[in-house]
């Protein structure tokens, strides 16, 4: 049986970083990453047999836990039937269409292999549909890593935005304008000054890239009162949000609060594909066919609406429509914050937390941050240590201050109450 570190050293020989995604190597926390073998319901086990409650559910999709019976059923036969076919298949069928069941905004929808490649995507097409080619979008959201969007702020609102990544070229990003998030001085400006060349707004409607910050109602509606007004599409980002934080996705949590509200375009990942290599994006009929084969706009995929993903999706999206699954697992992921809040109270520590649905954050400050600059500002060095006290008392939570976390159904009261028990020595120590 090899160790976790004999694994990182291997791993490091012939993958770079070791990973095959930076956040993994827990270059933010320090420490050896733990290799997985397997998982069952709540809990991961790593390379040396040890047990961790999950709270990262692969970032998201396992909103079931992990081994779900008729979720393994369904994946089973589908895979028996074959894996991939570069064919059109009835299951495609039917995810898009439970999936536009479920989310009203959206007439139709295309579905691809990652996030990262539907973010790309709906902004091609927005680009491609609105003839313009400005996009907004914000400082600590993340939509993937297509060129145009791994962008930061640039020196002014005057200037677009600076390449966050070598090998993305200046002129790559040249119209990709970076503002805060929250700050509606900021947008007004903005769109004053480039409204009419602006194709879209991306936004993570609940941001879970800079750990868990809510868009606030007056924000969003002002955000839909001018792109409206100026002609840009507003694309709602719920690769994280998405069958997460409600049945509807976030966009149902804002439609409550603002009449009327809808965005134009949606993205999605995760959750839709309960753990398989699925996401899509969509929107209004008019704009989505302006895709390739119907309009312009090219968008393609070996793998994509693959037989196998979409079992598992379909499988997934069908526990999750059960009654009563979202009431139990927002109380869960309450009763999780509730007790880490209460435990970091009595060690007398700054703490603060939010959730919504499955989804959570918490923060070492005094107040719940509105923007990156703010998540910054939070004690990393105390989140740090908290993250690796939590790791060996066998709780395992995302290894950076700037992700969220995510509960599953399958998390136990007792799970979630030795979660807590393990906070409280963790903030003891
Ligand atoms: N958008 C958001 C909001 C995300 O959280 C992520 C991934 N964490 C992505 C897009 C990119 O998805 P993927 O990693 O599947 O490419």
């Amino acid at each position: 049986m090899s160790t976790n570190a004999q694994l990182f050293e291997r791993a490091q020989r012939v993958i770079p970083g070791g990973v095959n995604s930076p956040v993994r190597a827990f270059r933010a926390v320090g420490g050896t990453p733990r290799f997985i073998s397997r998982a069952q319901g709540p809990y991961i086990f790593d390379a040396e047999g040890k047990r961790y409650i999950d709270y990262i559910g692969s970032w998201g999709p396992m909103i079931l836990g992990h081994g779900h019976p008729e979720v393994l059923d369904a994946v089973q036969k589908a895979a028996l039937e074959g894996f991939s076919f570069g064919a059109p298949t009835e299951r495609e069928i039917e995810l898009a269409e439970e999936i536009l069941k479920l989310v009203p905004s959206m007439e139709q929808v295309r579905l691809v292999s990652s996030g990262t490649e539907a973010a790309m995507s709906a902004i091609r097409l927005a680009r491609g549909a609105t003839g313009r080619h400005k996009l907004i979008k914000f400082e600590g959201c993340y939509h993937g890593h297509a060129d145009a969007l791994l962008v930061k702020a640039g020196s002014g609102l005057a200037t677009f935005g600076n390449p966050t990544s070598a090998g993305v070229p200046p002129e790559v990003v040249q119209h990709t304008l970076v503002l805060e998030y929250n700050n509606v001085a900021e947008l007004e400006e903005a769109f004053q000054r480039h409204g009419a060349d602006l194709a879209c707004v991306m936004i993570e409607p609940i941001a879970g890239n800079m750990n868990f910050v809510r868009a606030s109602i007056p924000f969003m509606t002002r955000l839909r009162e001018l792109c409206t007004q100026h002609g840009a599409l507003l694309v709602f980002d719920e690769v994280m949000t998405g069958f997460r934080v409600a049945l509807g996705s976030a966009q149902s949590l804002y439609a409550k609060a603002i009449p009327g509200f809808a965005p134009d375009m949606s993205v999605f990942g995760k959750v839709i594909g309960g753990g398989m290599p699925l996401a899509a994006f969509g929107g209004k009929r008019a704009v989505m066919e302006k895709l390739a084969p119907l309009g312009p706009v090219y968008q393609a995929g070996t793998l994509s609406g693959n037989p196998v993903a979409t079992a598992c999706g379909l499988a997934t999206l069908k526990q999750i429509q059960k009654p009563g699954f979202f009431e139990a697992l927002s109380a869960s992921t309450r009763t999780l914050v509730d007790g880490l809040n209460a435990a970091a109270k009595a060690a007398g520590v700054p703490f603060v937390v939010d959730c919504e649905g499955g989804m959570f954050g918490f923060f070492f400050g005094a107040a719940l941050p509105q923007n990156y600059p703010a998540v910054m500002a939070t004690d990393k060095e105390r989140f740090n240590r908290f993250f690796h006290a939590m790791l060996d008392r066998g709780v395992y939570l995302a290894p950076a201050l700037y992700e969220a976390g995510f509960v599953s159904a399958a998390h136990t009261a007792a799970d979630i109450a030795a979660t807590v028990e393990a906070a409280r020595e963790a903030f003891k120590a």
